[in-house]
């Protein structure tokens, strides 16, 4: 089963807006997934996250969380380090107490690093976060996505690799994807042979319990610029749709377009009706 989340509170939503009115604003909408965006920081009153938590459990809505921007694992300060670490475990913790599955995280700038040093940066930092698994977020997990700018960690491999060696699974962002690879990943047999792969490194069960982001993106030579709404963007948002269908991808797609829930909405209706 494949649900489509609205990235936050929709923007539709009447009053002051907040999480509780959100989502049961999304569920009249027919909404039945959403990502919590605690990207400037975590919250730290846990009675309201539970309820937040109850709340969605009561209308039947999936959530996923996406971690604070405020993150850099590969950072030549130390303190900045442990900061970043610190911030992926509060996530991963509330995201726990309210019931998420999965916390997305930007894991690191490259800096001078290569590929191999930073992915060893990251690795040492994921191993400190995941002793506290047990304790901390028994239920959660940390996904490490797949970045758009060449500057940052997040190529496909550098976070399969991570995440076949600690048992959790990446958020597979394909927009990233496609402005990275500067207008590449936008076909169908390109998410085909990313599936394959995604299936070859973590099992072929893994594709039925994937956390995905996907939105229109413009892009460069850098790789992303900003997201853009489906109407407005080269993605070929039907055929990833296609895909998504014949190969039986389950899990939470989050739409993380700048049209919010209109595009999460025109998502869910035309797969449904492939
Ligand atoms: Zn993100």
């Amino acid at each position: 089963m494949l649900r489509f989340a609205c990235p936050g509170t929709p923007k539709s939503t009447p009053g002051s807006g907040g999480t509780l009115k959100g989502l049961k604003h999304a569920k009249s909408l027919g909404i039945d997934a959403m990502e919590i965006e605690w990207v400037q920081s975590v919250p730290k009153n846990a009675e309201h996250v539970a309820d937040v938590g109850k709340a969605a459990k009561e209308l039947g809505i999936a959530l996923t969380v996406h971690a604070p921007y405020f993150i850099n694992l590969n950072s030549e300060e130390k303190e900045k380090i442990v900061a970043s670490e610190g911030r992926i475990i509060a996530a991963l913790s509330m995201a726990q107490v309210c019931g998420a599955v999965s916390v997305c995280v930007h894991a690191a700038f490259n800096g001078k690093g290569d590929s191999k040093t930073v992915t060893e940066s990251v690795r040492r930092s994921t191993e400190r976060i995941m002793k506290q698994k047990t304790t901390l977020f028994p239920d959660v997990n940390l996904a490490y996505e797949t970045m758009g700018k060449h500057s940052q960690w997040g190529t496909l491999d550098e976070a399969l690799e991570i995440a076949k060696e600690f048992g959790i699974y990446p958020c597979i962002d394909t927009a990233h994807m496609h402005a990275r690879t500067n207008g590449g990943m936008n076909t169908e047999k390109e998410w085909e042979e990313l599936f394959d792969r995604y299936a070859k490194v973590l099992g072929k069960k893994s594709l039925k319990k994937m956390h995905l982001h996907y939105s229109g993106i413009a892009y460069g030579e850098k790789g992303e610029k900003h997201h853009l709404a489906f109407e407005e963007s080269d993605a070929d948002w039907k055929g990833f749709l296609r895909v998504l269908k014949r190969r039986e991808i389950g899990g939470i797609l989050v739409c993380e377009s700048p049209a919010m829930e209109d595009d999460t909405l025109l998502l869910r209706k035309t797969y449904d009706r492939l």
